[in-house]
């Protein structure tokens, strides 16, 4: 059930979104452009870690290993304002709402 225009759920998403710098909503969007460059890290004694950047907004993926492959973790560091505030994990309702703040940026009716 899509949020209401008028519900608080859909301003406090939706202003938001408005809000975010084109490359952002973009990634948002689009999802993220990885680059192809991995930087190779050791965090600790028997850890590696590959990192890549979005070259378009900026986010840093990483994924931790064991030097045996193993897998030990991974995540995203999004640049300053990439995240939402005050809102939580984005829902798929909520996601719709990102669309439209996109849809609104982009077209031309
Ligand atoms: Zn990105």
């Amino acid at each position: 059930m899509p949020h209401h225009r008028n519900s608080a759920r859909f301003k406090s998403v939706y202003e938001q979104a408005a809000t975010l710098p084109s490359e952002y909503l973009r990634c948002r969007f689009n999802s993220h452009r990885w680059g192809d460059d991995d930087d190779i890290t050791y965090p600790d004694r028997k850890t590696v870690r590959y990192s890549c950047a979005c070259d378009r907004c900026g986010a840093v993926r990483y994924r931790d290993f064991t030097r045996y492959g193993t897998r030990l973790g991974s995540g995203v560091k999004y640049p300053d304002n990439y995240v939402f505030d005050g809102t939580g994990t984005l829902s798929a309702e909520d996601n719709a709402i990102v669309r439209v703040a996109y849809f609104e940026r982009t077209s031309n009716p």
